[in-house]
């Protein structure tokens, strides 16, 4: 096994505790990818939290974190993790949107007096910030004989900007591509990324009804609200000829009821396919 996948959060826009989403858990964005001694994280919502509790007893922990945008239900766990406090941990963090705040000025700004009381200077880790370009990768020694990881990304469809990932190692890939809109026809360069990957993670937000506005209750169209629907999802898949789709981003007002029926429903098009949930681990 190449690459150990697992989710810490798989919710969208804001954390959802409660009765109703104890299966599948109301932390937001948080996957942890272990390649070789590597430890790459995606997403820094409230999910980070409880890794970092984990990583503790893991110290020194050497990670890459890459952010696939800075909107806060990505990025609000970061003041929560607990290894960044840590002298000697050492934490490179990738991403930004490369137009208005750079990766670093967007991260430090959520902790910004008064809305925070620790200054992102008190993290007393080594960190760094790198803005990323599109198609450039980002090289990660495995620390094993089958040598280097590769992170590529490419550019999704959601407001003011978002990075998709592919991470490849050892002969095995993984996508994740979370917040971003699908288009008339299946994105062509999400597309052409995820082609023939052993796992896409995916943005299946909404159900189609929802997404068009048509279930009462569940407000109006989303239409241009930077999101995607299951069976979008399944069409990605298809397109790209992916072994595994994993859904993910849950809209806050689904239940677990929800999502077990948007998974139902998704396995109809592409059998292949399991809605994410905190805890789920997968190996390729
Ligand atoms: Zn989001
Ligand atoms: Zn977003």
């Amino acid at each position: 096994m190449a690459i150990k996948v697992t989710f810490w959060g798989v919710r969208g826009s804001i954390p959802t505790p409660g009765i109703d989403t104890v299966h599948f858990g109301g932390n937001t964005s948080c996957v942890e990818m272990r390649a070789g001694s590597a430890i790459i994280i995606f997403d820094a919502g409230t999910g980070i939290r409880l890794l970092g509790q984990k990583l503790l007893r893991e110290m020194p922990v050497k990670g890459h974190v890459f952010l696939s945008h800075v909107h806060w239900d990505h990025i609000q766990g970061f003041p929560f993790f607990g290894p960044a406090f840590v002298k000697g941990n050492e934490f490179s963090l990738f991403g930004g949107n490369s137009t208005t705040r750079s990766l670093a000025e967007a991260l430090a700004g959520q902790m910004d007096h008064p809305n925070f009381p620790v200054d992102i200077g008190d993290m007393n880790a080594s960190m760094t910030f790198s803005d990323l370009q599109e198609g450039q990768v980002v090289e990660i020694d495995s620390g094993t004989e089958h040598g280097t990881i590769r992170v590529s990304n490419t550019r999704g469809n959601h407001p003011n900007g978002v990075w998709i990932y592919r991470v490849d190692y050892a002969g095995k890939s993984v996508v994740y591509s979370t917040d971003t809109e699908h288009y008339a026809i299946v994105d062509p360069k999400i597309c052409a990324l995820a082609q023939g990957v052993d796992a896409l993670i995916y943005d299946a937000m909404y159900t189609p009804e929802e997404y068009l506005g048509k279930v009462p209750g569940a407000g109006p169209s989303k239409v241009g609200w930077g999101h995607s629907t299951f069976d979008e999802g399944a069409k990605l898949a298809h397109a790209a000829n992916v072994s595994h789709l994993y859904l993910f981003h849950h809209d806050p007002h689904q239940t677990d009821d929800d999502v077990r029926k948007k998974e139902s429903r998704a396995q109809a098009l592409f059998p292949a396919c399991t809605a994410a949930y905190e805890g789920l681990t997968f190996e390729v």
